[in-house]
């Protein structure tokens, strides 16, 4: 919050103005990300512990993908840093798409990204990924005179209050991340949900 302060002709303090507008991009600036413009991954943490909580309160499941993109460096390495960056862009604005509103999306890592997705279960969150997966396999990126094709390989796991075993934020990432790597040594390009 930004304060500033009002005076008279006389130069003297009569109260104090309340920027709310810088208010609100300081709230902005904080919990973007701002390569990507989406959620950042504290946020996201603040986000995602809220739909847990409610999902234990409801009973409800919910589900958590996480993603990362396949040999990205060598696409930094061989078309430079500013087609790294347009892809990841354009990944973002893609995955955005074919997400629901209700869903949580963030940029966790550098080239890592997460969906959080509330009363899904594993099955439906699989769906998801599958959609993303196929969306990005079939895009070519185009940009600076460069054309480039990206895959991406995903983890999935899922929260069922009372049932599973994983209970906090941290278990579903945990979980979601070894599957991840699961994937990524199993060929990437690939989605792992169950335990394999
Ligand atoms: P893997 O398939 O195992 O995930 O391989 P990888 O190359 O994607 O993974 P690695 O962790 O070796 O490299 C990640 C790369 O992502 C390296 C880093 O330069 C790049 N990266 C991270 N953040 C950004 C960014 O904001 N912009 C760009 N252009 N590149 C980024
Ligand atoms: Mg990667
Ligand atoms: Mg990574």
């Amino acid at each position: 919050m930004v304060f500033s302060t009002i005076r008279n002709l006389k130069g003297e303090l009569v109260g104090y103005a309340v920027n709310l507008r810088d208010n609100t991009e300081m709230y902005r600036k904080a919990t973007t990300d701002r390569l990507t413009r989406i959620n950042n991954k504290m946020h996201f943490e603040e986000l995602a512990d809220y739909e847990i909580k409610r999902s234990q309160r409801t009973g409800s499941c919910l589900s958590l993908i996480l993603c990362d993109i396949d040999h990205f460096k060598k696409i930094n390495d061989t078309y430079g840093h500013l087609c790294g960056d347009f892809a990841l862009k354009e990944i973002t604005s893609d995955i955005k798409l074919m997400l629901r509103t209700t869903d949580i999306f963030a940029r966790v890592g550098g080239e890592e990204f997460a969906v959080l997705l509330p009363s899904a279960i594993e099955d439906a969150a699989y769906s998801v990924a599958e959609k993303i997966r196929r969306a990005i396999e079939k895009k070519t990126f185009i940009h600076g005179g460069n054309e480039f094709k990206v895959t991406m390989s995903f983890g999935i796991s899922e929260f069922k209050p009372g049932i599973s075993k994983e209970r906090s934020l941290e278990d579903l990432f945990k979980l979601a991340d070894k599957r991840l790597y699961y994937s990524k040594n199993h060929g990437r390009n690939r989605i792992t949900s169950k335990e394999d």
